[in-house]
């Protein structure tokens, strides 16, 4: 067949980028392809930080010298934009009592940075190393035809039909060209989230590198809600509230700033701009791959593997793909990666639980007396949202026996926790 290329990767994330690069890097002809016009007009939410935690993903990641290095998975992805540390992490229940996460001497556990640049960076290097960057395209659906992919793509003056040796999917976490490729159709889907983050200046009582999560129905939303730091300016925050289709972020940010134990913090504030997603929750993919067509990121994830975990698929996948266009069974070797490296695909992660179960679980009140346990503590610094609640239950659970005593009822709830699921917290 003519017009026949190596590789169509779908989606210029972080994922797809790296795919297209290094399988450009390996000599592959590569048609990248975004439905966005532009990296510099990002509107997905995304509180774009680095995770330091050694191990993190199964990697031990330093950023230094304009680079970002992946010293286990050993490549390296340029970085020369702006850097923020974020050194303390503080989890505030109604009536803040905190929870205090750090590393000693202050040592950062994040690195809050400019996703537009690492992805407008990475896509010049894509066009320099000739991969055909086609922005405003979108996917539309496409079948696997055995020795080659058909690909149905539309921008705004054209439909047509790429063919490709082989696909990667990369198009993040609603995983819709997955479905069509019949790669859901064992996943649950837990529930879609609706994020809104605004970017604020003038909040006050905030400190500067610091993470804040509110906990709490005082905060109007089963998820937290959060505080970090911004790019955008001294003195500007990132505020990113949670909600879903009924309970819509935008009335939870009228209640918060307006209604709530923050909104004295609020009062001198003013919106400098506004970013949001719907993101659905999916188990993750077990096999991401079926035939010709591979799906990489945040499209086979359980919510989300971080900006540096698609980075990593990106390289992975990429490798996959040379070695299968050779012969050899490159997405199965990708599959046992991806299996280890990502603590959502072990058989315990439904623990993770713990950490979405604090409201509606627990009262208000509950969670002051939870939070009010560990206060004056410093836990391990850590930014990963499986370790964090692993931490601060351990750490409650210390208590046990007071709690056993002082508060049966919470008592209860916490033995009966251990053995809810994940759709049960999602839906209680
Ligand atoms: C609120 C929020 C906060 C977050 N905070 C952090 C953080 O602090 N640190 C961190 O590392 N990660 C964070 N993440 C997660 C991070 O954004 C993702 O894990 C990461 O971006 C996944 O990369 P990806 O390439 O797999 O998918 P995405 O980044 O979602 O990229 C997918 C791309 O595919 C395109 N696309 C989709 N469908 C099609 C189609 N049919 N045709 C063409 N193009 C298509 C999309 O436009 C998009 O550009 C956060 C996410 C959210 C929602």
């Amino acid at each position: 067949m003519n017009n026949m290329i190596d590789l169509l990767v779908i989606g210029a994330g972080p994922a797809g980028l790296m795919t297209a690069k290094t399988a450009a890097e390996a000599g592959l002809k590569v048609i990248l392809i975004e439905k966005n016009k532009s990296f510099t007009q990002l509107r997905r939410a995304c509180s774009a930080q680095f995770i330091l935690d050694d191990g993190y993903e199964n990697e031990f990641i330093k950023i230094a010298d304009g680079k970002i290095l992946f010293t286990k998975n050993k490549f390296e992805v340029k970085y020369s934009g702006a850097l923020v540390d974020v050194t303390n992490k503080y989890y505030h229940s109604p009536k803040d009592h905190i929870i205090h996460f750090a590393h000693p001497g202050q040592r950062a556990f994040a690195l809050k940075f400019d996703k537009r640049k690492l992805l407008d960076d990475l896509c010049k290097e894509c066009e320099a190393l000739g991969v055909d960057v086609r922005l405003s395209t979108l996917a539309s659906g496409g079948s696997d035809r055995g020795d080659h992919v058909s690909i149905n793509l539309k921008n705004e003056n054209n439909v047509y039909t790429v063919n490709a040796k082989k696909v990667v999917i990369a198009e993040g976490a609603n995983a819709h060209v997955t479905g069509i490729f019949g790669l859901n159709k064992n996943r649950t889907l837990f529930a879609t989230a609706h994020v809104l983050k605004y970017i604020l200046e003038g909040i006050s009582g905030i400190e500067p590198n610091s993470w804040n999560l509110f906990y709490g129905k005082a905060y109007h939303s089963n998820s937290p809600v959060i505080i970090g730091p911004s790019l955008y300016g001294d003195k500007t925050f990132e505020l990113t509230i949670s909600g879903s289709e009924t309970l819509r972020p935008e009335s939870i940010y009228e209640n918060v700033t307006k209604n709530s134990p923050l909104k004295n913090l609020f009062a001198n504030a003013n919106l400098i701009d506004k970013q949001g997603c719907a993101v659905k929750a999916f188990s993750s993919l077990k096999v991401p791959y079926s035939g010709n067509v591979i799906t990489i990121g945040d499209s086979a994830a359980f919510v989300e593997v971080e900006v540096q975990g698609a980075l990593m698929c990106g390289y992975h996948a990429a490798n996959a793909i040379h070695e299968e266009l050779q012969g050899k069974n490159g997405f199965e070797q990708y599959t046992c990666w991806w299996k280890e490296s990502f603590e959502f695909n072990r058989d315990d992660y439904l623990l993770v639980s713990q950490g979405y179960a604090l409201v509606p679980t627990y009262s208000d009140d509950e969670i002051d007396y939870l939070f009010s346990l560990v206060e004056g503590r410093t836990l391990e610094g850590t930014y990963s949202q499986y370790k964090t609640p692993k931490l601060m239950w351990d750490s409650i659970l210390l208590n046990k026996e007071q709690i056993q005593r002082e508060r049966p009822l919470i008592y209860e709830k916490i033995e009966k926790m251990n053995t809810m699921t994940l759709t049960a917290t999602f839906n209680s």
